[in-house]
């Protein structure tokens, strides 16, 4: 293992190297090498495991479903809870190992380990709650009734910008009904998801119920997507990679869940506290460096408070202190990578060349790593680049509107459905609005709406299913009818 000790770990052993497959911790002929985006420095190194080690682990998988799912719920609740708290007992070092290879202020990053473990907690909770039906019946000699059972084997496929809680709202409600699970996380932050198995380990889970095959995507994919013994397969990541992997899940008619990209908007009307509007754009444009899936992407802002917010939103941006999440107090880390930087600059470029103004950053920093300084660009026209795509980044523009109708065209004007916001005192255009959004989730006032007591997810081409929530547990159950004939005579 590379450099363990410069990230002070107080349990070392949670920076892992290998693959996990049936409960054994694995490797491959290939490493992969994971680096610091704050600086470039080697954080460690996993198995890169292929193809052949994706088929072991559905295997494993396989044979260890009927025994997980015959266990009293009670028993695999337990389990998930003691996960749970090994996550928080080992927030720091879990933290540190996620900031590492992310780039998230170390802040952020155990605020991630409590989101995260929260997941494995509330599902510990819900497999106590797995309800069938009974039925009247259509005649009087049949007798009918609805189970609800685990689906199976489920594979998961996630991103790297919530390393540990993108991993847990699949694995915590799959687990609680009783599937067993591949994962494959992103080949940029494995580092986190095997330390996860590490404290899964710990927590009991037995051999099969829970593998990670760390590597390059195409070959694990390539498996995870076509093996009749999959039976589900659940994705967090990019609208583009989402609709090719669900496409080749048909060959097998694999259930699907997706999880992809959005285009939220933040409407702010006339009558809004500026700031806290400002604070609610700190919170979900800046948070992640920009790099969260339900972040603000255009803020729309009316005439009549247009220029108090953009000069106040150019002042806070501007007091944001960016550096490595691992050092002193970070509001904003790097960016993932140099092609993330690159998106950012080419939509700052195209809202200039298009008529915005930058009030404040708009280039990468000159220093190692990759940094974009937080930027705020005025007087966007609505077709810009920066409107039509998710920026990543931490690149907040403004569009100006003149009226609520206005607004909401606007704001629907997108192929993506996740996440939208609003700020407005005044009830009835808040209901309006809100209903007139074409979007899974909406924030009233506020820019942090993500929570694993409410169903999360989009609309449109943002994907399908939900997590979090009782919701979050159907995409991993399935139904089956019993009629049986009954006798009437005594
Ligand atoms: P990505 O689509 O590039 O990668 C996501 C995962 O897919 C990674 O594990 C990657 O290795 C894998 N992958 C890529 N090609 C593959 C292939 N051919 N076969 C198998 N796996 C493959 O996305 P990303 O850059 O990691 O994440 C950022 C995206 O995720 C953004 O669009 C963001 O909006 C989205 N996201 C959505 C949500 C949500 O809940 N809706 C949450 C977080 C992130």
């Amino acid at each position: 293992m590379t450099a363990p000790a410069s990230l002070g770990l107080s349990r070392p052993e949670l920076l892992r190297s290998g693959g996990y497959i049936d409960g054994r911790w694995v490797r491959g002929d290939a490493t992969l090498a994971v680096r610091n985006p704050a600086d470039g420095t080697l954080v460690g190194e996993v198995a890169n495991l292929g193809g052949p080690s994706a088929e072991s682990a559905v295997a494993a998988a396989s044979a260890a479903f009927r025994p997980w799912s015959a266990r009293p719920a009670k028993e695999r609740a337990r389990i998930l809870r003691l996960w749970s708290e090994l996550m928080l007992a080992n927030t720091e070092d879990l933290a540190r190992i996620l900031t590492a290879e992310q780039g998230k202020p170390l802040a952020e990053a155990r605020g991630e380990v409590a989101y995260a473990a929260g997941f494995l907690e509330w599902f510990a909770e819900e497999a106590r709650r797995v309800r069938g039906e009974v039925l009247t019946p259509h005649l009087p000699d049949k007798r009918l009734s609805v189970l609800r059972q685990p689906v199976g084997v489920v594979a998961a496929v996630t991103p790297w910008n919530f390393p540990l809680a993108m991993i847990t709202r699949k694995a915590g409600p799959a687990l609680a009904a009783g599937c067993t699970m591949v994962l494959k996380p992103s080949e940029l932050t494995p580092l986190s998801a095997v330390a996860l198995a590490k404290l899964g380990e710990e927590a009991g889970l037995p051999p099969g119920v829970f593998n990670v095959v760390a590597g390059d995507a195409p070959p694990i994919g390539a498996v995870l997507t076509s093996d009749p013994r999959v039976a589900k397969f659940t994705f967090t990541g990019s609208t583009a990679v989402g609709k090719k992997l669900a496409a080749e899940c048909m060959s097998t008619v694999k259930r699907v869940s997706l999880e992809l990209g959005g285009n939220a908007p933040f409407i702010i009307f006339d009558d809004a506290d500026v700031d806290a509007a400002v604070e609610g754009i700190i919170a979900s444009k800046f948070r992640n460096t920009g790099q969260t899936c339900v972040c603000a992407n255009r803020l729309l802002v009316q005439d009549g408070i247009y220029d108090r917010l953009a000069e106040r939103l150019a002042q806070r941006v501007a007091t944001l202190v960016v550096g490595s999440g691992l050092d002193g107090p970070t509001d904003q880390g790097p960016l993932i990578d140099a092609r993330a930087v690159a998106k950012a600059q080419s939509h700052v470029d195209d809202a200039v060349a298009g008529g915005g103004r930058v009030t404040t950053g708009g280039a990468p920093l000159d220093r190692p790593g990759t940094f974009f300084a937080p930027t705020v660009i005025v007087d966007v026209a609505p077709d810009a680049l920066i409107c039509r795509e998710e920026t990543f980044g931490p690149v907040a523009g403004l569009v100006r509107f003149a009226t609520e109708q206005d607004a909401i065209r606007l704001a629907n004007d997108t192929r993506a459905g996740l996440a939208a916001y609003l700020y407005t005192r005044d009830i009835d255009r808040s209901v309006r609005v809100t209903e007139a959004l074409e979007y899974g989730m909406v924030g009233h006032n506020t820019g942090a709406i993500s929570t694993e007591v409410a169903p999360f997810g989009g609309i449109k081409e943002s994907g399908m299913g939900r997590e979090g929530s009782h919701l979050g547990m159907d995409d991993y159950l399935q139904y089956k009818m019993i009629c049986a004939q009954v006798s009437t005579a005594a």
